[in-house]
This record gives structure tokens, C-alpha cells and sequence, in this order.
């Protein structure tokens, strides 16, 4: 089956916004407005699409699916009749769903990779969070062009100036006014659309009927000025309608948007629009600006990515002739089909019953059923092409972050690094039922979200898990309760400490055993170094003239790697060294694996012993927002907590404090915050780097003291 959409009416697009902010909500809008544009001229379908709309409120699932498929006719378009001609004008959206969250921080990088647009939702009371920042911060770092949605504008104290302004102040000078809002709090009724110098109203029921009118009398003088300084703003970036523009011509609105489409896909331009999601206005609008302004997979630079092999440069055009190349973005269980995998095709076209090769793991899977969501339904597709978002039911070797491409033309998409886990909890079940579904869930858990672990304590027997914050692990804690129904006791958050070395030593290892019968002989010399912070192990072979034959040294390997992940000096993981192997000797008759691995480790355990082993913990990068008068409690208690003051500074009216923190000394700091600060405090915290235990703490670590 050919495709259905040109490649040119496809958008990639993902919500992007800080908790609260009202994604759902928008999303929610989204879907409902163009589920009624879809159906528009079958009768007496609407009310069918208004009740699924109250029955997914109240069950609130769709909209968490990891990429939903939608469609939308630009409202200008909206008066055709002629199905064909209606067709022509219809956008398929994606919406690619992003976890609001920082501890899920590499859930929020993977969906921002996948998609090529994105919709910045912001509180139109609270303005530019800490949180939002972040997300910003990170789209900045992929490129992602983006237009911003003040929303909530119909709240007490909500500001449409005041929001932009902390938009220009903390985001980003090239934001820039596509919208006013007429009225605000309770008397916001609807927006004045800049570039048509007309305002747009919301009517019917839940806002689905769009009246076009003129613009309110009181408005005339603030629209004209606005409206100045958004031409001002597009022309700049166009050098034939800049002279237009300056010899006294008025460019057209189509000049005006090609032209602000092309500076809002290349970061130059960020158009803002505003609404209130749940009062049912604005949202319109912001698909249209969604057609107009943000990209579809053709106009964005070629995907890159590596051979596998050889590592070379490799790029894929969004093209569907080119060889497949897709990113497995995400892996979740759906109570109905089971394992999905969510993937988007970069280049080429996936059909179902093909073969695939995953350059991560190095398998080659067959494609069963392949899938795309909608709303409120599940369509299985034939085919998928280039730049389309869905997912395969049942793929067994695929993991969040995987390439699938086509087996004669191997690309490694992506290759990330996936933080290690900074803190785990110990749980328990609670019955002998509750033991058998937790190992389900947790593997289950694991497959979806590479950032959280799953391991045995070997003295105990226990269950550990480990994740990238405090709310990381109560969130997964939650959902093994919720959807898998395992009752579990939690045990309180540990620090994942780990050790390294400070200086270079060598150590002889020997385990000769040569009593009687066949003895054992193994004998090496290894070298221990201290390598850059966060470049894990390396174990190399150094071993010259055959003094230890190649068949034995994989062993010692092994036997290093093991007394490593037991620790030196309080039983943590050592990190960050270079093991190599570099003398030894052995017995043709008594020489064996086994013994290989003991001298291995034996080795190992004495040269670390004498490079200075110390233990690490992960710091923190906290960035505080208080009031003035809470400021100098604020610094005080991040002293108190060993933590580093980097920099102060000003938002808006308050204050912020970033700094650099152990994490260890963190637990709780939510409540604590809001003690300190009546409530008015908020803080964000995101893993940063791996650092030294002052000696008396790692003491007292050692000695079981703290945790
Ligand atoms: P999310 O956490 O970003 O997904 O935000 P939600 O969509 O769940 O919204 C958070 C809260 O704000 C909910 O109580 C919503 O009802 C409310 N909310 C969302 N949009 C609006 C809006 O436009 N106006 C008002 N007054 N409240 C809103």
C-alpha cells in the first residue's frame, strides 16, 4: 500500500511542559478537537466523540500512550465540503509524549531526539518554572524548534506580558507574540490573531465552534503595536521582504508565515500563542501554528548516525526510498496486545513480516504486527515509512534506545549514554503471591526504562532497586502496585556509593595449590591506575612472549571484574580504573581457568589496596527559587548539608540559589524546603557527577553509620 500522507503533511510534535502546567489538559483538547475534525460530515458523530472524551477523562490513559496519532484541516480550510478537497488539506500529527519530570531526564532527551517539533506549554500565572528551564535547556541541545502556549490565562492573576516577559528574561530573546489575549481571568474570552488582525472566538459547548471577528475597539492601539513588532521581527530574516517591508509595503500574511516558518524551524524565531486548555479556548489556533510553523521530517537536517563496524559517518534522509532506519524510543506493556515498542522511521519503510537488524544488541528480529495509536483506537498497519511514529507488538531483543535498520545497511543511530543509577531501595514482598509477580514486574519495568535497575543483595537475598531519584523509585514502586498488584514493603533510599583509586600500583597475584593429584597454578602481575571520572573499567592485556597463554587471560579478566563490582574499602562497586595485565607465569599440567580467575582477583584486590582507594557519591546540581527573605536560611542549610554555592541569582522577584550537593544529603528536602520557606520555596535536582567522600564520612559509611 503507497502512503496516505505526503511526508510534507506529517508533524512530528511533543507537549513539552513543567508539571501542572496543563500538558494533559492540552493534550487531552488536542485530541479531542481533532478527533471532531476528522468526523466532521458524518452525522451525528460528534456526540460520540463528546462522550469518549468524558469517559477518557475519567480514565485518563490514552494520553499517557508514548505517541498518539491525530489529524488536523488548518481552520482556514475547515469550510471545504468536497471530501477530496478536505483530504488534500489533512495533517497527521504524532504527539510524542514527554515525561514532565527531571528525574526521568533521559526519557526526556529520548523523546525529544524523536521528535521534530515541539509545543511549550507554560502556566500563564506561574510563568517560566525551574523545571520548564531545564526542558528548555535540553531542547536547545537538540535543536528542537518550538512555539510556547501560555495557558491558564483565564486564572486569578495570570499575566499573558508578564509570562512572555519571563519567557524573554530565562528562555530565550527570539520569543515573540503571535497572539494577544482579549480579556484575562474571568474575562478571558478568546485571542486576537496578530498576522490576520482578527479575533477569534470559542463557542459551543466545549469550544469546538471557531468565530472569526473583528478586533474589540479597546484593543485596536495595543494589536497595532504588537502586530508592528512581530513584522519587525519576521522580516529581519528575510532580505526581499525586509526591503518590501522598509520601502512602506505591507507583506503579505502567506510572506509573513513562510517566512516566519523558516526562522521558527532554525531556533531564529519563537512564535507564542495563548489560551486556557480548560476553559476551551486557544487550542485551535496552536494546531494551525503547528501546520504553520513547526517542520515536517523533510526540513530538518538528515538523521546521523555511525556504522556499526567501522564507525563511519553515516546520514539517512527522511526519504522512503532510502535503506529502513528507525529508533526504538520507547518499550511499554499494554494491557491488550502485550509488549509494544514504539519506534520512529528515520529513512525507508518497515513492512510487516520483514527482518530487521538491531545494531545495538546485534539481533536480527522479524517484524510481527506493527501498530499506530490513536486516540481511541489502535490501527494495524501493513506498512510504516519514512518519518512515521508507531510501534511493533511483541519485539523480544529490542530496548528503549535501540536502532532497527535494514540487515544489509547497518547504522548504529544513537549512541547514549545511560546514566548509572544514584540511589535504590531495598523492597520486600509482602506475601509468597507478591514474590512471584514482583520478579514479572520489575523485569517488565526494567525493559521500559533504562535508567532504573534491578539486583539481588547476595548475603540477603533481597530485591534492589535503583533509579535516578527518590521520585524515580517511588513512582515505580507505585506503578508495580497499580498495574502489576504487587504489595511490597519499602525499605528507606540508600546513596550508590562507589569507590575508585587515587594512584597507580602493581600486585602480584599467585594461587598455587601443588599438593598431590593435580594441583592448581595460577600466577599474574597486574598494574591498577586511576582513569578519568566516569570511564567505568578497563581491563587490558599487556602480556607479552606467551608468559600466560591467550586461553587463561579472559579469566583474569573476570576475576578482576569480580573483586572490583565487591569493592575495596566499604563493599561498593570500584569505578574509573585501568586494570592491566602485563606479567604472570604458568604450569602446562596444573595451569587452569579457575585458578587464573582466583590470581586474577587476588591481584587485583592487592594493588588497590595500595592505590589509595577511596569511595564516591553522586553530587547533585540544586537549583533553589525562594524569596528574598528566605535566602540567607537557604544558603545557610545548603552549607550545613556539604553543599557548594555556585552561583546566585535573580527570577523575577525571587531568588536562586544553584549549587552542587551530595545526595546523601538530600533526603526529605522537600519538606524541609517548605518548612523553611512557608511553602513558597522550589527546588529542581538533577544528577551531576560522581565525587570523593571527605575520609571521616567514608569512615562512617564503612562503619554502617549512614546510609
Ligand atoms: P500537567 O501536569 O501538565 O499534565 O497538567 P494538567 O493538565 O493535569 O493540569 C494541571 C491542573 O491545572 C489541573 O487541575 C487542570 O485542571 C488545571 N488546568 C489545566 N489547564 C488549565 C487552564 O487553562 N485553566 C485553568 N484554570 N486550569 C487549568
Amino acid at each position: 500500500m503507497p502512503r496516505q500522507y505526503p511526508i510534507e503533511r506529517l508533524r512530528d510534535i511533543g507537549i513539552i511542559a513543567h508539571i501542572d502546567a496543563g500538558k494533559t489538559t492540552v493534550t487531552e483538547r488536542v485530541l479531542f478537537y481533532t478527533g471532531i475534525s476528522h468526523k466532521i460530515g458524518e452525522v451525528h458523530e460528534g456526540q460520540a466523540v463528546m462522550d469518549w472524551m468524558e469517559q477518557e477523562r475519567e480514565r485518563g490513559i490514552t494520553i499517557t500512550s508514548a505517541a498518539t496519532t491525530c489529524f488536523w484541516i488548518p481552520l482556514e480550510f475547515t469550510g471545504l465540503v468536497d471530501q477530496a478537497a478536505r483530504k488534500a488539506k489533512e495533517f497527521r500529527f504524532n504527539i510524542i509524549d514527554t515525561p514532565g519530570h527531571v528525574d526521568f531526564t533521559i526519557e526526556v532527551e529520548r523523546s525529544l531526539r524523536v521528535l521534530d517539533g515541539g509545543v511549550v506549554v507554560f502556566d500563564g500565572v506561574a510563568g517560566v518554572e525551574p523545571q520548564s528551564e531545564t526542558v528548555w535547556h535540553q531542547a536547545d541541545r537538540y535543536h528542537v524548534p518550538r512555539i510556547c502556549f501560555i495557558n491558564k490565562l483565564d486564572r486569578l492573576g495570570a499575566s499573558f506580558e508578564k509570562s512572555l516577559a519571563s519567557i524573554h528574561e530565562r528562555l530565550t530573546p527570539h520569543a515573540v507574540a503571535l497572539q494577544l489575549p482579549i480579556g484575562i481571568e474571568d474575562s478571558f474570552s478568546g485571542v486576537v490573531d496578530l498576522l490576520l488582525e482578527k479575533a477569534i472566538r470559542f463557542e459551543g459547548e466545549h469550544g469546538e465552534k471557531v468565530v472569526y471577528g473583528d478586533i474589540p475597539e479597546n484593543m485596536k492601539a495595543e494589536v497595532r503595536k504588537a502586530r508592528e513588532a512581530l513584522i519587525e521581527k519576521i522580516v529581519e530574516h528575510d532580505d526581499t521582504l525586509m526591503e518590501k517591508y522598509l520601502a512602506g509595503e505591507m507583506p503579505s500574511v502567506d510572506e509573513l508565515r513562510a517566512v516566519l516558518r523558516k526562522a521558527t524551524i532554525t531556533g531564529k524565531v519563537i512564535p507564542v500563542l495563548c489560551g486556557s486548555a480548560l476553559k476551551n479556548k486557544g487550542v485551535q489556533p496552536l494546531l494551525d501554528a503547528v501546520v504553520y510553523y513547526l517542520p515536517s521530517p523533510p526540513e530538518l537536517p538528515p538523521v546521523e548516525g555511525t556504522h556499526p563496524k567501522t564507525e563511519a559517518q553515516e546520514t539517512r534522509e527522511p526519504d522512503d526510498n532510502m535503506p529502513f532506519a528507525a529508533l526504538a524510543f520507547k518499550v511499554a506493556t499494554d494491557p491488550y496486545v502485550g509488549q509494544l515498542t514504539f519506534f520512529r522511521v528515520y529513512s525507508g519503510t518497515l513492512g510487516r513480516g520483514s527482518y530487521v537488524l538491531n545494531t545495538t544488541s546485534g539481533e536480527k528480529e522479524r517484524i510481527g504486527r506493527i501498530v499506530r495509536m490513536h486516540a481511541n483506537t489502535r490501527e494495524e498497519v501493513e506498512e510504516m515509512f519514512a518519518g512515521d511514529i508507531g510501534a511493533i507488538v511483541g519485539l523480544k531483543n529490542t530496548s528503549t534506545g535501540d536502532t532497527l535498520c535494514a540487515p544489509e545497511k547497518p547504522i548504529v543511530l544513537e549512541r547514549i549514554t545511560i546514566p548509572e543509577p544514584v540511589i535504590s531501595v531495598r523492597i520486600e514482598p509482602k506475601s509468597k503471591a507478591d514474590e512471584e509477580k514482583l520478579g514479572m514486574a520489575l523485569r517488565r519495568l526494567a525493559e521500559e526504562d533504562p535508567t532504573f535497575r534491578v539486583s539481588g543483595d547476595q548475603e540477603t537475598g533481597d530485591t534492589i532497586i535503583s533509579g535516578m531519584g527518590e521520585l524515580h523509585l517511588e513512582i515505580i514502586v507505585d506503578r508495580m502496585k497499580r498495574e502489576f498488584s504487587v504489595d511490597a514493603n519499602v525499605g528507606a533510599p540508600q546513596v550508590a556509593y562507589k569507590e575508585t583509586v587515587l594512584t597507580t600500583a602493581e600486585a602480584e597475584g599467585k594461587y598455587i595449590r601443588q599438593t598431590g593429584g593435580r594441583g592448581q597454578y595460577g600466577h599474574v602481575w597486574l598494574r591498577v591506575e586511576p582513569t578519568e571520572r566516569g570511564s567505568g573499567f578497563e581491563f587490558v592485556d599487556a602480556i607479552r612472549g606467551g608468559v600466560i597463554p591467550n586461553e587463561f587471560i579472559p579469566a583474569v579478566g573476570k576475576g578482576v571484574k569480580e573483586a572490583m563490582d565487591k569493592g575495596i574499602v566499604a563493599g561498593y562497586p570500584m569505578v574509573d580504573a585501568k586494570v592491566t595485565l602485563y606479567d604472570g607465569s604458568y604450569h602446562d599440567v596444573d595451569s587452569s581457568e579457575a585458578a587464573f580467575k582466583i590470581a586474577g582477583s587476588m591481584a587485583f584486590q592487592e594493588a588497590a589496596k595500595r592505590a589509595k582507594p577511596v569511595m564516591l557519591e553522586p553530587v547533585m546540581s540544586l537549583s533553589v527559587v525562594v524569596p528574598e527573605q528566605f535566602l540567607g536560611d537557604i544558603t545557610g542549610d545548603i552549607s550545613s548539608r556539604r553543599g557548594r554555592i555556585e552561583e546566585l541569582g535573580e527570577r523575577g522577584q525571587m531568588k536562586e540559589v544553584d549549587s552542587k550537593v551530595p545526595l546523601s544529603e538530600m533526603f526529605g528536602y522537600a519538606t524541609q524546603l517548605r518548612s523553611m520557606t512557608q511553602g513558597r520555596g522550589a527546588f529542581t535536582m538533577e544528577f551531576s557527577h560522581y565525587e570523593e567522600v571527605p575520609g571521616n564520612i567514608a569512615q562512617e559509611i564503612a562503619a554502617g553509620k549512614r546510609r
